[in-house]
C-alpha cells in the first residue's frame, strides 16, 4: 500500500536478520514507551478505541527496536525495471496465478460482477502483494505500530495506523495472533495498511468479519473494492503494449498525459504486434519505462493499479501478470525486449545463483530466492573475481559465469 510498506520491502530493503542485528537500533526506553502509550490512549486518533481494547492489546507490550532500523533504511540498490519484472512476473508466479484463477473462478466472477474489476487483475494484485497468500509477513502488527507510534520520524502517520489496527481487533475482523505483517504494518493477503482496511475491506464470505488474512473471498473482494474506490472502470483494459512509429516526438508524454485513442492512431501507433489499437480504451497515456524498451498506452485503470503502491513498475507487474493469467498462451516476455544484454533473474534463477554462491563458500544463509544484503556482498566478491562490473546485481551474465 506504499512503496516501502509491502512484502516487496522485504525483497528490496530488508537484510537478513544477521546483518540487521549488527546495526545498532535507536534507543527505545521502556519507561518512555509506557508513558507514550499512556498518552496515546486518550489522544483524538484513538477515540474509537475502548479503554478495554487498548489495555488488552498493550498490557506488557514491549517496543521492537528492529522496526526503527528498517524505517531509516535507504534502498541499497535501485533495481532496473527488467529486474523488477523478472522476479515479480516469472514463470512460477504465472503458473501459480493460473491455478489460483481456476480454483477461485466462481468467487472471482461474482466479485467482478459486483465491482467491475476484471478477475485476472484481482489475481495479479494477489500474486504481487502476497504471492497468493503465501507471504503475509510475520511481525506482530500491534507491537510494530506501537513502536513506530512512539519512536522514529513518522509517529503521527503510524499513530493513525496503530489506532486503525486496534479498531480491527476491537471489531473482531482478524484474530490477534493472525494480525501480523510487514515491519510497517501492511498485513493480510492484500497487504493493506490498517487504515486502508477500514476504508476498503469487505466481508464477502458472509460470516460478518472482514478477514483479509484468513478468508480468500474476503481478501479478493477487498482488493477489487480498493480498485473500484480508486476509479476502476468496468470493461476497460489497463492498457496495451504498443509499437511506436519511427521518429515519434515523445516529449510531454507519460502515464498521466492521456490523449484520445484516435489521436494515437493518427500518429501511427499500433499494437506491438502491428495490429490496430483497441476500441475499448477511450484515452491513454504513453508510458515508456526504459528508453528503447517496450512502450505502453495506459488508461485510467492503470492509474487505479498505480494507486495501490504508487509505482509505475509495480502497476506494470500487476497488469502483465493479469494478462498472462487471463491468456494461457501468452508469452512471458513483452513483444519489444528490454534494452539490456544482461536480463534479470526469476526467483528460481535467484535460488540457483544463491546455491552456486553457497557452493563457493559464501555465507549467505539459505537459498530463499530473496537477494538481500548478504547475497549482494557475495555477488560483489564474485564479480570482482570474474573481472565483471562490481555492482551487487543478480543478472543472467553472473549466473552463467558461475554455472
Ligand atoms: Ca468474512
Amino acid at each position: 500500500m506504499h512503496p516501502a510498506l509491502t512484502w516487496l520491502a522485504a525483497l528490496w530493503l530488508a537484510a537478513p536478520a544477521l546483518t540487521l542485528a549488527q546495526e545498532t537500533p535507536p534507543p527505545t526506553d521502556p519507561a518512555q514507551f509506557r508513558a507514550c502509550l499512556d498518552g496515546l490512549k486518550d489522544a483524538p486518533a484513538f477515540r474509537a478505541i475502548t479503554p478495554a481494547t487498548f489495555a488488552a492489546h498493550t498490557a506488557g507490550l514491549e517496543p521492537d527496536p528492529s522496526v526503527l532500523v528498517l524505517l531509516d533504511r535507504q534502498p541499497e540498490f535501485t533495481m532496473p525495471v527488467w529486474d523488477y519484472l523478472a522476479v515479480l512476473v516469472d514463470a512460477e508466479r504465472v503458473a501459480d496465478g493460473r491455478a489460483a484463477y481456476a480454483k477461485w473462478r466462481d468467487t472471482l466472477a461474482r466479485i467482478e460482477q459486483q465491482t467491475g474489476v476484471a478477475a485476472p487483475i484481482v489475481v495479479g494484485v494477489w500474486g504481487v502483494e502476497s504471492n497468493f497468500g503465501q507471504n503475509l509477513g510475520g511481525r506482530p502488527l500491534v507491537q510494530s505500530l506501537a513502536t513506530l507510534s512512539c519512536f522514529g520520524r513518522r509517529q503521527t502517520y503510524f499513530r493513525g495506523e496503530f489506532a486503525a489496527a486496534l479498531r480491527i481487533l476491537q471489531e473482531g475482523h482478524v484474530v490477534p495472533e493472525q494480525l501480523t505483517g510487514s515491519w510497517a504494518g501492511a498485513f493480510g493477503q492484500t497487504q493493506f495498511m490498517p487504515s486502508t482496511f477500514l476504508r476498503s475491506a469487505v466481508d464477502f464470505d458472509g460470516d460478518g468479519r472482514r478477514d483479509i488474512v484468513g478468508s480468500v473471498p474476503d481478501a479478493l473482494a477487498s482488493t477489487a473494492k480498493f480498485l473500484q474506490n480508486a476509479g476502476w472502470r468496468r470493461g476497460e483494459p489497463w492498457g496495451v503494449e504498443v509499437r511506436l512509429p519511427r521518429g515519434l516526438d515523445t516529449s510531454g508524454t507519460g502515464r498521466k498525459a492521456r490523449r484520445p485513442m484516435a489521436e494515437w492512431r493518427r500518429l501511427g501507433l499500433t499494437r506491438a504486434d502491428g495490429g490496430p489499437l483497441p476500441d475499448d480504451l477511450p484515452a491513454a497515456g504513453l508510458m515508456v519505462p526504459a528508453r528503447g524498451g517496450p512502450a505502453f498506452l495506459v488508461g485510467r485503470n492503470f492509474d487505479a493499479l498505480y494507486s495501490y503502491n504508487a509505482s509505475e513498475n509495480y502497476a506494470l507487474a500487476i497488469a502483465h501478470l493479469a494478462d498472462l493469467v487471463a491468456d494461457a498462451d501468452a508469452p512471458l516476455a513483452f513483444v519489444t525486449p528490454w534494452p539490456t544484454d544482461d536480463p534479470g533473474l526469476s526467483r528460481a534463477e535467484n535460488r540457483e545463483l544463491q546455491i552456486l554462491l553457497i557452493a563457493r563458500g559464501h555465507d549467505i544463509g539459505s537459498a530463499d530466492g530473496m537477494i538481500g544484503a548478504l547475497t549482494r556482498t557475495a555477488i560483489k566478491a564474485e564479480q570482482q573475481r570474474l573481472g565483471m562490473k562490481v555492482d551487487g546485481r543478480a543478472g543472467q551474465r553472473l549466473l552463467e559465469a558461475l554455472r
